[in-house]
């Protein structure tokens, strides 16, 4: 078979730890013998952040608003211990948010569903993707402890002239204050990214805050999110058959619980953290959830939710044998080849990206599988295998589908 070939290339982010090992295999086994694979290579590795003063970081975003797609290894987050570990110059920041922060993107969290793990609410037989806001709100709070006797206002001003608003009269008893904010143009951006991820994947999207009680808060985040589906969104929403939909978030969460998923659950940022958590859990396994960023101008960057699995390449490291699950990393490829492929018309790889990814969950349907969800599997004839040997298991399966 002659090898796909590639119109435009992918950036590729190598990350750290388990996932660069996994990083490699994958490539080796899965994709250079069919593809003829065309990356731009960014060393994403904490040592080479380091060398680079995490330039590295700043131009794999870059490339990625120039070339559209992204596939992203997982990466160390630095702290202390690391710091002497790496003997870094710097406590550098989070790679994602780096990205993140220069994409203006969203990130959506999808789990991979599989026969025999069975989520903890076993009515969710379709993926539930999470959106989650990250900018703003109690992330970006300013709060106070405040004594007996104060008195706590809202004050702003604009030219000069000075609105005020009473908080509260803490005049028979200490207490706490927060103040919160957000951004017109940030939640603006939240609703583009999550209607354009609905379009694409053919879901519908679901939005929820409490607008009930913070008439002016959250009700502007129902209002924005209003406004962009009347006016850019809501023809091509019916063309695509699908809907957008606004409740209450405890509506929303009640309605989550009985229903069958199959649609993205837009979050503002607190709700997010608390609700992606959920989630992830319910349905098994953090090894088994992808997770996308998405910018507002229909960027893609594709990672696996999950870490470096650190405590897997320390045995790796002693020359002990591992049993990491590769199947999120795989799929962050797989999505990424198969963006690239619709955004080229290269419908080759595509097809051979949802080939990859049916032979993947084929084989662990067949049994195979790594030992984290071997623990979880309820298949009877189920079988653990090492690192290596799931890809291995998952390039037979993928030859079977190719012929
Ligand atoms: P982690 O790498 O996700 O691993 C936590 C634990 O979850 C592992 O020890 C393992 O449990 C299990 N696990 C996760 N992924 C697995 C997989 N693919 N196969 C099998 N088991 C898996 O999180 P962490 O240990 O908190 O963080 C390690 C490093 O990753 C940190 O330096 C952190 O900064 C970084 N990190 C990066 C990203 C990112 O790049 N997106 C995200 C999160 C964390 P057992 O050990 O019990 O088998
Ligand atoms: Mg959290």
């Amino acid at each position: 078979m002659a090898k796909i070939q590639m119109k435009t290339p992918l950036v590729e982010m190598d990350g750290d730890e388990m996932t660069r090992i996994i990083w490699q295999m994958i490539k080796d086994i899965l994709l250079t013998p069919y593809i003829d694979l065309n990356t731009e290579y960014y060393d994403l590795g904490l040592e080479h952040r380091n060398e680079t003063d995490d330039q590295v970081t700043v131009d794999s975003a870059n490339a990625t608003k120039k070339y559209g797609v992204a596939v992203k290894c997982a990466t160390i987050t630095p702290n202390a211990a690391r710091m002497d570990e790496y003997d870094l110059k710097e406590m550098w920041k989070s790679p994602n948010g780096t990205i993140r922060a220069i994409l203006d993107g969203t990130v959506f969290r999808t789990p991979i569903i599989v026969k025999g793990i069975t989520p903890y609410i076993p009515t969710w037989t379709k993926p539930i993707t999470i959106a989650r806001h990250a900018y703003g709100d109690v992330y970006k709070n300013v709060e106070m402890q405040v004594e007996k006797g104060s008195k706590c206002e809202l004050v702003c001003t604009k030219d000069g002239v000075e609105k005020r608003e009473t908080i509260f009269d803490f005049a028979s008893t200490g207490g706490i204050i927060q103040g919160l904010h957000n951004k017109d143009d940030s939640i603006a951006s939240f609703a583009r990214c999550c209607f354009n991820f609905a379009l694409d994947t053919k879901q519908d999207l679901w939005f929820a805050s409490k607008d009930t009680i913070s008439k002016k808060y959250d009700h502007r985040f129902k209002d924005i999110f209003a406004e962009i589906f009347e006016n850019e969104y809501k023809d091509k929403f019916a063309a695509a058959g699908i809907e957008y939909f606004y409740t209450l978030i405890d509506d929303a969460v009640a309605r989550v619980i009985r229903s069958n998923g199959g649609y993205i659950w837009a979050c503002k940022n607190y709700d997010g953290d608390v609700m992606s958590d959920m989630v992830a859990t319910a349905y098994g396994s953090l090894a088994m959830m992808t997770s996308v960023l998405v910018s507002p101008d229909g960027v893609y960057e594709y990672e696996a939710a999950h870490g470096t699995v650190q405590r897997h390449y320390y045995k790796h490291l002693k020359g002990e044998e591992t049993s990491t699950n590769s199947v999120a990393t795989l799929f962050a490829w797989t999505g990424a080849l198969n963006k690239r492929g619709e955004l080229d018309g290269n419908k080759e790889l595509s097809d051979f990206a949802k080939k990859l990814e049916a032979a993947a969950i084929k084989t662990i349907e067949d049994g195979v599988m790594t030992g984290d969800l071997y623990a979880l599997s309820t298949l009877e004839n189920k079988k653990k295998v090492n690192t290596e040997a799931f890809l291995k298991e998952v390039k037979v399966r993928l030859d079977m589908m190719l012929k």
